[in-house]
C-alpha cells in the first residue's frame, strides 16, 4: 500500500518535534504524500490541518467533498459552501493555543496570508522543515515507482528516432514526444525541452519553431507524472549527422563526468560531494565556466524536491534518496548537452533509474 497512515503519525511526531503544534498542508506533493488525496490547487480552499497530537482533519470546499472522499483517506472531512468563509474552519480544527505552526512551501500566497490573519498569535513556518526529511527517504514502493516511471520514460527516448528529424521544427517534435509521455503510461506530459543547435546551451529553453539542422546536438530533457503521482525526468543528446568535432571532445568528457557523479553515489557521501564528482572533472578538462548549474535535484512526488545535489549541501546520502545526476555544458550561440539519470542511493551503492545507455545518440 502506497498511503500507509503511519506516514501521518510519522508526521505529526516530526512536528512535534519541530516545536510546531501544527501543519497546514494545500493541495500538493506533501497532502498527496499524507494522504493520496490529490487534490486540485483552486481559489476555494483545501486544507489538511494536521497537529501534532490529536485527530487531523480535511478542510475541503463542499463540491469537493465526494473527490475528497473518493481518495479513501480515511480522514475526518469538514467541508464549506461556496460563499462562506473557510477560515474559522482551520481555527476550529487547530488546539485552542498554537505558538507556530508549518505551512506547504507551495501554498499560494493570498491563503498564507489569510492564515496569518486567521492565527495572529501564530508563527508561520515551512513545513518543508517536518516534511522534506520524510519525503526524501523513500520506501521500497516510492522507489519502485519511480523505478516504473522511470522505465516509461526511457521507452519514450528509446523511439526519438520515429519524431526528430533534420527539417522538422522543435515545436514538432515536442507535440509527438508529449503525446508518447501519455502512451508510455504517464499521466501527464509535464516538460518537454527539444532545444536544437544554439537552443541547447540555454538548459531551460522549451521549444521554438527553430527547424532541426543536420549535425546540430539537440538537447532532448523530458518527463512526466505517472498515475501514482511518481514523476520521471530524464535527458539525452541527438544527433542526426556529424556533429563538430569540439562537440564531440565536450560530449565526452560530459559523459565521464556524468558517469563519475552516479558512481560517487553511496550511503554516507555528501550530496556536495556527488556535486564535486562531476565538476571536478569538468574543471580540469577546461569546461568548468560552461557547467552552469548545480549536478542534480531530488525527485518523488515532485519533480524537484529534496536532496539538491549542490555544492554546500552537506547532507549524508542515506538509502533510499532518489535524485537527477544530470551535469551540462553550455556553449553559448553554439550548442549545448546534457546527460540525465535518475539514481536511487542503495544499501552498498547507487542504482540508476534510467537505464539507457548515455553515449551520444546518432539517428
Ligand atoms: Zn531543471
Ligand atoms: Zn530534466
Ligand atoms: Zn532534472
Amino acid at each position: 500500500m502506497l498511503y500507509p497512515p503511519q506516514r501521518l503519525v510519522d508526521a505529526q511526531a516530526a512536528t512535534a518535534a519541530a516545536g510546531l503544534d501544527a501543519l497546514l498542508l494545500s493541495p500538493g506533493a506533501d497532502l498527496r504524500y499524507l494522504t493520496g488525496y490529490d487534490a486540485h490547487q483552486l481559489e476555494r480552499l483545501t486544507l489538511l490541518v494536521l497537529p501534532a497530537e490529536g485527530e487531523p482533519t480535511l478542510i475541503v470546499p463542499r463540491l469537493e467533498r465526494p473527490a475528497a472522499e473518493a481518495a479513501g483517506c480515511a480522514l475526518r472531512i469538514v467541508d464549506h459552501p461556496d460563499g462562506t468563509d473557510p477560515y474559522p474552519l482551520v481555527t476550529a480544527a487547530l488546539p485552542a493555543s498554537v505558538r507556530a505552526v508549518g505551512v506547504a512551501d507551495r501554498m499560494w500566497a493570498a491563503q498564507v496570508l489569510a492564515l496569518r490573519e486567521t492565527l495572529p498569535g501564530a508563527v508561520l513556518r515551512l513545513a518543508g522543515e517536518v516534511l522534506a526529511g520524510l519525503r526524501m527517504r523513500k520506501s521500497t514502493d516510492e522507489v519502485e515507482a519511480l523505478r516504473r516511471a522511470g522505465a516509461a520514460i526511457d521507452s519514450v527516448h528509446a523511439a526519438m528516432g520515429e519524431w526528430l528529424r533534420v527539417g522538422r521544427t522543435e515545436a514538432e517534435v515536442a507535440v509527438d514526444i508529449a503525446a508518447a509521455i501519455r502512451l508510455s503510461g504517464h499521466a501527464t506530459a509535464d516538460f518537454t525541452i527539444v532545444a536544437a543547435g544554439p537552443n541547447g546551451a540555454s538548459p531551460h529553453h522549451g521549444v521554438s519553431e527553430r527547424v532541426i539542422g543536420p549535425g546540430e546536438p539537440v538537447v532532448v530533457d523530458i518527463g512526466g507524472t505517472m498515475p501514482d503521482g511518481y514523476c520521471s525526468d530524464s535527458t539525452r543528446v541527438y544527433v542526426v549527422g556529424d556533429p563538430p568535432a569540439e562537440f564531440l571532445a565536450g560530449y565526452e568528457v560530459l559523459r565521464e563526468a556524468q558517469r563519475a557523479a552516479v558512481a560517487a553515489v553511496r550511503p554516507g557521501v555528501t550530496a556536495a560531494s556527488v556535486d564535486a564528482a562531476a565538476r571536478d572533472l569538468l574543471v580540469d578538462a577546461g569546461y568548468g565556466e560552461r557547467f552552469l548549474h548545480r549536478t542534480g535535484h531530488g525527485i518523488g512526488l515532485d519533480g524537484h524536491e529534496e536532496p539538491y545535489i549542490v555544492a554546500g549541501n552537506d547532507l549524508r546520502l542515506e538509502p533510499g534518496m532518489t535524485f537527477s545526476i544530470e551535469p551540462g555544458v553550455y556553449d553559448a550561440g553554439r550548442h549545448g548537452a546534457r546527460i540525465e539519470d535518475i539514481v536511487v542511493c542503495t544499501v552498498d551503492g547507487v542504482e540508476r533509474l534510467n537505464t539507457m545507455s548515455t553515449e551520444l545518440v546518432r539517428l
